[in-house]
C-alpha cells in the first residue's frame, strides 16, 4: 500500500466487523494516515469460510486502485467482458459489453479496465484483505475475542466504525432503528459445471419467479445467484444432486447445460435494510450494518465498499487538516444518502417490474428492453449507473 504523503494528525479509529467491508475499512483508513483497531468475535479463519462469490463494479475496482490493492486483487478475480440481460417473460435480450462502460470507465489506470466487471470468491479475497492487514503497521487487529478490548482505554477514539453486519448490535446500541422489508424471495447460490455460455460472459435473467445469475468462475463453471419464493428454495437446496440439477435444466433456457453440481446450495433470506440514521456522535454505519438490498444487479458489496470509498476520502481530508474529525460522521452520512436511496430504489423496483407475468407490465417491459438494446447512449447511461453508483462522485 502507497504510504500517505500527507501531514496526518494522530488520528484514531476502532472498526467493529472485520467482514469484507470492515478490513477494507481498516486498510482505507490506515492509508489515509489514521491508527486502527479491527475487532470481530470470529477469528481469521472464520471470516474466510463463507463460501460466496461477489460480482465486483468498477466503483470497487475503482477504490481498490486508490488503495493500491487492485494488483494484489486483480488475479483472484474472473473479469466478463459481456453481461447479457434476458427477460424470460417477454423473450428480449440486451448485450451490454464494455463499448457500453464509455472510454473513461473502459480504460482503468492501467489498461485492466476492460471489463464489464469481475468475480471474485469470498475465501481468496479475505486472505488477501487479511495478508494486507497484517503487514499494516497502522493497523492492530482483535480477532476471535469479542469486541470488548478497549486498545487505547486513555483516550476515546476519534472515530467508530461498526461495520458489523445487517444484525449491527452497535447500531442497536446506539439506538438507530431501521427501514427493512423481507421479501418473500430467498436467494439460493451454488457453483455448478455448466455448458453453453464462455468463460468471458454473465447473464442477469429475469424469470417469472425471480432474477437468476449466471456468473463465470472459470471456463466451464459458474456461480448462480437463483431468486424464488422462499419454500421453493428451501426445496431446491434439500434436492440431492440429481434433482438440482434437473430442477435448474428446467429454469434455464436450453442454451445452458448443467452438467454438474460443484458445491452444496444455500439458500438466504433477502430483504431491504436501511438505517434511519448512519451515524450518532462519533460513530458511522459502514457496510451491511446501514444498508441491504435484494441481490440482482450485484449491487450488495459494491455499495457496501463505496460507504468505505466516502469514508476514505474524508479520512484523508481529516489527516491533511482540511476536514475536523469531528465532523466527518455528519460529512460521511450526508455523501451517502443519495446513493443509498437510489441504488435501494433501483434494485426494489427491477426486482418488482420482472418478477411478475404482469399483463400490464410486459408491453413496457418489451418496449424498454427494446430500446435499451437499440439505443447505445442508453445502454451506456444504465450500464454506468449499474456500475459506477446512480451518482457519483461518492
Ligand atoms: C448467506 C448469505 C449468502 C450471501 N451470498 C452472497 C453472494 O453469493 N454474493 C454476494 O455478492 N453477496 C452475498 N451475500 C451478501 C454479502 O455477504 C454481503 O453483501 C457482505 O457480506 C457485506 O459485508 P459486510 O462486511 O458489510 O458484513 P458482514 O460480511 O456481515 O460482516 C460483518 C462482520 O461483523 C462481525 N460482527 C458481528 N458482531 C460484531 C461485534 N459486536 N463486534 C465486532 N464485529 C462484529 C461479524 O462477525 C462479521 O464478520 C450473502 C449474504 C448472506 C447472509
Amino acid at each position: 500500500m502507497p504510504s500517505s504523503s500527507m501531514a496526518t494528525a494522530d488520528l484514531r479509529a476502532l472498526v467493529h466487523g472485520a467482514g469484507p467491508t470492515g478490513a477494507l475499512t481498516a486498510l482505507a483508513l490506515a492509508e489515509a494516515g489514521w491508527t486502527v483497531h479491527l475487532s470481530d468475535p470470529l477469528d481469521a479463519a472464520q471470516l474466510r469460510a463463507r463460501n460466496r462469490a461477489y460480482a465486483f463494479n468498477h466503483s470497487s475496482r475503482r477504490l481498490l486502485e486508490r488503495l493500491g490493492l487492485w494488483e494484489l486483487v486483480r488475479p483472484s478475480l474472473m473479469p466478463f467482458r459481456r453481461l447479457q440481460l434476458c427477460d424470460l417473460g417477454t423473450g428480449a435480450e440486451v448485450p451490454f459489453t464494455t463499448a457500453d462502460l464509455g472510454r473513461r470507465v473502459a480504460s482503468g489506470a492501467d489498461g485492466s479496465a476492460a471489463a464489464v466487471g469481475w468475480i471474485g470468491l469470498h475465501g481468496p479475497l479475505m486472505e488477501l484483505l487479511q495478508r494486507r492487514l497484517a503487514a499494516e503497521p497502522r493497523v492492530s487487529q482483535a480477532m476471535g475475542v469479542g469486541s470488548e478490548a478497549e486498545p487505547w482505554p486513555e483516550t476515546a477514539p476519534d472515530l467508530v466504525v461498526a461495520a458489523d453486519g445487517p444484525h449491527s448490535p452497535h447500531r442497536e446500541g446506539l439506538g438507530i432503528r431501521v427501514w427493512q422489508h423481507t421479501y418473500s424471495q430467498s436467494c439460493l447460490t451454488a457453483q455448478v459445471a455448466l455448458r453453453g455460455t464462455d468463460a468471458d460472459q454473465a447473464w442477469e435473467l429475469f424469470r417469472p419467479e425471480g432474477p437468476f445469475a449466471v456468473l463465470p468462475l472459470e471456463p466451464g463453471r459458474a456461480q448462480l445467484v437463483w431468486s424464488a419464493p422462499s419454500s421453493r428454495c428451501r426445496r431446491l437446496e434439500s434436492l440431492g444432486a440429481d434433482g438440482f440439477l434437473d430442477a435448474l435444466a428446467g429454469a434455464l433456457p436450453d442454451r445452458f447445460q448443467p452438467d454438474g453440481l460443484l458445491d452444496q446450495p444455500r439458500s438466504f433470506p433477502v430483504g431491504l435494510l436501511l438505517a434511519r440514521r448512519l451515524q450518532r456522535g462519533c460513530t458511522v454505519l459502514v457496510g451491511e450494518s446501514a444498508h441491504r438490498c435484494h441481490p440482482v444487479g450485484g449491487q450488495g458489496l459494491n455499495l457496501c465498499w463505496r460507504d468505505v470509498a466516502v469514508l476514505h476520502r474524508l479520512a484523508r481530508k481529516a489527516s491533511a487538516g482540511a476536514l475536523a474529525p469531528s465532523r466527518l460522521p455528519r460529512a460521511y452520512a450526508r455523501r451517502r444518502w443519495p446513493d443509498l436511496l437510489l441504488t435501494l430504489l433501483a434494485t426494489d423496483l427491477l426486482m418488482r417490474v420482472f418478477s411478475n407475468r404482469s399483463r400490464l407490465l410486459l408491453p413496457l417491459r418489451r418496449l424498454g428492453l427494446a430500446a435499451l438494446a437499440n439505443l447505445a447512449p442508453l445502454r451506456r447511461l444504465s450500464l454506468g449507473a449499474m456500475t459506477n453508483g446512480p451518482c457519483r462522485p461518492w
